[in-house]
């Protein structure tokens, strides 16, 4: 179809994520055609590093040969069927090489669609845990300032991003939510305020649940591994459950393969997606441990009654496992830990360019805030139009920059990409300062 017509049929019949309805007539949307590597490239042949892995999931780059033989294989045999008194081979042996590489202790995997369904999947086990393990009063959650945790009802509710869940507040459930941190001493006010909570009323927590080490959609705020460690021995002495949300900051992401690793803690309940796929097929697993799978035995009406049409969908499983073979293969991790250096000090050194006023990294992540923080500020976009026409898909958080690049982005890819954004900051910058 010709561009134009494209573009036009998109306005008129498309509802778009998170996009105002001014922005969707007027923003001009890339048209993208087709992608390989760490490269989109439109209509017209023009390439664009894809500098936030196509929203956080592509770790492989784009078109990995392998994990395409396995989708192609895959469709030979069986596709999809109702995992309801079936089951098959690709879901069971994805969950033992998943568990195999999960943090000691998890030792069960429920199936399910996205980030936030693994989420809803973490709240239901947690809080139907202890309805019928005699502490039906512990039903409340407590998650961390700016936290995001997806877009279904329950994912919103434990989320504390204004942006996303303001008008939905009177259909929400009550959540205790730490106070605002941006810095390390925020983030251990933070905690400390967990710990009084716990120390008062732990008997009525269901759960903790946190990004760990980096709040992804809050403009990738990083916090360190030493509090999330002491998180855990307060969840443990007060018996609350804690739930890594490893979403965004699993497979690798991080430098480790989970960034409870950085910690050597095993979360109760681990939910894993976007990478967990490659961002190739819309997957994810939520991991628990025996303790809690155990509390569901006993008779039907303990059974956890939760589930998705696609549960285990053998596609997807099949992708999910040639991915963990990747990551072994190509050591994948040990890649990030080699190209991390080289973003860091690049983002050092934008911490110095004017418009810039933070800046901060962890393995292949990095951002830089411009001006005030602030989620509907328009900096962020002036620099996403300027790293446009330089060839990079720069899509901001707000008034922060930020690169998540596919993990296996060449030496040369990552300087390209780094020079590109210094060089649209400050183009931005120039053009109309910001403040
Ligand atoms: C993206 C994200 C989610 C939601 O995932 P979806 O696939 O968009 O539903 C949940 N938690 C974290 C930390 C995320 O980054």
């Amino acid at each position: 179809m010709e561009r134009r017509r494209l573009i036009e049929l998109d306005r008129k019949l498309l509802w778009r994520p998170y996009t105002a309805f001014e922005d969707h007539q007027e923003q001009e949307p890339l048209v993208i055609e087709r992608a390989e590597g760490v490269r989109l490239y439109d209509v017209n042949g023009q390439s664009y590093i894809d500098a936030n892995g196509s929203w956080w999931t592509n770790t492989l780059g784009h078109g990995h040969p392998r994990i395409k033989a396995a989708l192609v294989k895959q469709t030979q045999s069986l596709m999809h069927c109702a995992f309801a008194g079936i089951s098959h081979e690709p879901a069971v042996l994805l969950a033992k090489d998943l568990l195999d590489v999960a943090p000691k202790g998890l030792s069960r995997v429920f199936f399910s669609d996205d980030g936030s369904t693994s989420i809803e999947v973490a709240i239901k086990m947690a809080f139907q845990y202890w309805q019928q393990n005699s502490q039906p009063k512990r039903t409340r959650f407590i998650s961390l300032s700016n936290a995001f945790h997806g877009d279904t009802l329950g994912a919103t509710s434990l989320g504390g991003v204004q942006a996303f869940r303001k008008v939905f507040g009177p259909i929400l459930f009550d959540v205790l939510r730490t106070p605002e941190a941006d810095d390390a001493q925020g983030w251990e006010k933070a905690i400390d305020a967990i710990e009084v909570e716990l120390k008062q009323n732990a008997t009525s927590f269901a759960a903790v649940i946190v990004e760990p080490l980096i709040q992804g959609a809050a403009g990738m705020q990083i916090w360190p591994a030493s509090l999330l460690a002491r998180l855990h021995s307060l969840c443990k002495k007060h018996d609350v459950f804690l739930i890594a949300d490893e979403v965004f900051t699993g497979y690798g992401r991080t430098g480790k393969m989970w960034a409870c690793d950085h910690a050597t803690i095993t979360p109760d309940i681990l939910c894993t997606a976007k990478a967990f796929s490659a961002g190739a097929f819309p997957m994810a697993a939520t991991l628990a441990t025996d303790r809690i799978y155990d509390g569901f035995k006993g008779g039907k009406e303990r059974a956890l009654m939760y589930g998705h049409t696609f549960y285990g969908n053998p596609l997807g499983a099949s992708i999910a496992r040639e991915v963990l073979a990747v990551y072994r293969d190509e050591k994948i991790i040990e890649q990030v830990n080699q190209k991390a250096p080289l973003l860091a000090q690049a983002f050092d050194d934008l911490g110095a360019h004017p418009g810039v006023t933070r800046t901060r990294h962890l393995g292949l992540v990095a951002a830089a805030d411009l001006g005030k923080n602030n989620y509907y500020g328009n900096a962020g976009w002036l620099v996403y139009e300027e790293a446009k026409a330089r060839g990079v898909y720069l899509r901001p958080l707000g008034n922060t920059v930020y690169i998540a690049p596919p993990l296996v982005i060449g030496n040369d890819e990552l300087e390209e990409l780094l020079a590109t954004i210094a060089a649209s900051i400050d183009a931005a910058y120039e053009k109309a300062p910001w403040s």
